[in-house]
């Protein structure tokens, strides 16, 4: 536990908003199962950024450089926690923060969710926009996740939606990526959204914000989040 708490010090310290921690060992796969615990960060987005994306225009440029920034940053932190477990003898390997792995039948994912690690470690739930929605931060944040061999004081999952009647991210989608469904664990992600649709639809049409654009509309149309600075 002391070295638990060490460790979400050195966390919070660094800069992430939130800490979770869970046990992933019947959701890994077979060649990770021995890396059973699951260490989710949240870094808070800037609400300005998030702000000034625009339902109609879409995504900044802001915004897709301030997204890039983040990712870099969860990968650096992600290091610096696998770099002190591996200094305490444990075993640790970050997953990426953005990664889409292209296999037969296996598209447009990482190598392990982080919504799922966050949701095993009670950090928030997934909303109908396929995003991790927080009490604090609503959909303004963004994952990481380390797997190590470590064995922690577990947090409580979360198994259900909080979404309720709001439907504000599935109506502002211009992909119509969103199908509406509430999620709750055992939901599979192509119940909730097409990824197809809404990567084809971020290539076509924001090049004008650089490659691999991000559209951000259904995080910034959230209201969840008791800590959001409105403009
Ligand atoms: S990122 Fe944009 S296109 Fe993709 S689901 Fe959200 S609102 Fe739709
Ligand atoms: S906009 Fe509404 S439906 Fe969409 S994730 Fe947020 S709370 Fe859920």
């Amino acid at each position: 536990m002391l070295k638990q708490n060490e460790l979400t010090e050195i966390l919070l310290d660094t800069g992430v908003s939130k800490v979770g921690y869970s046990n992933l060992e019947d959701v890994l796969p077979e060649e990770l199962k021995h890396l059973k615990s699951g260490i989710s960060l949240v870094i808070r987005l800037s609400d300005q950024v998030i702000s000034d994306i625009d339902k109609e225009k879409g995504p900044t440029p802001t915004y897709f450089h301030h997204y890039r920034t983040v990712n870099t940053f969860i990968d650096q932190v992600s290091l610096k926690v696998t770099t002190q477990l591996q200094r305490w003898g444990y075993l640790a390997m970050a997953i990426p923060a953005s990664q889409s792995i292209n296999n037969d039948g296996w598209h447009y994912r990482g190598l392990f969710q982080h919504r799922t690690a966050a949701t095993r470690s009670g950090i928030g739930w997934i909303g109908k926009s396929n995003c991790l929605v927080t009490e604090e931060f609503g959909s303004r944040v963004r994952l990481g996740t380390i797997l190590t061999n470590m064995e922690f004081q577990y947090d409580t999952s979360i198994e259900v939606s909080q979404c309720g009647k709001c439907n504000l991210c599935v109506t502002a989608c211009p992909a119509t990526a969103l199908t509406g469904q509430e999620w709750k664990v055992g939901v599979a992600r192509e119940e909730l959204f097409d990824p197809e649709l809404c990567s084809l639809h971020m290539k076509r049409s924001y090049k004008h914000i650089g490659r691999g654009a991000v559209c951000g509309i259904c995080l910034k149309v959230c209201p969840k989040g008791k800590e959001i600075l409105k403009r």
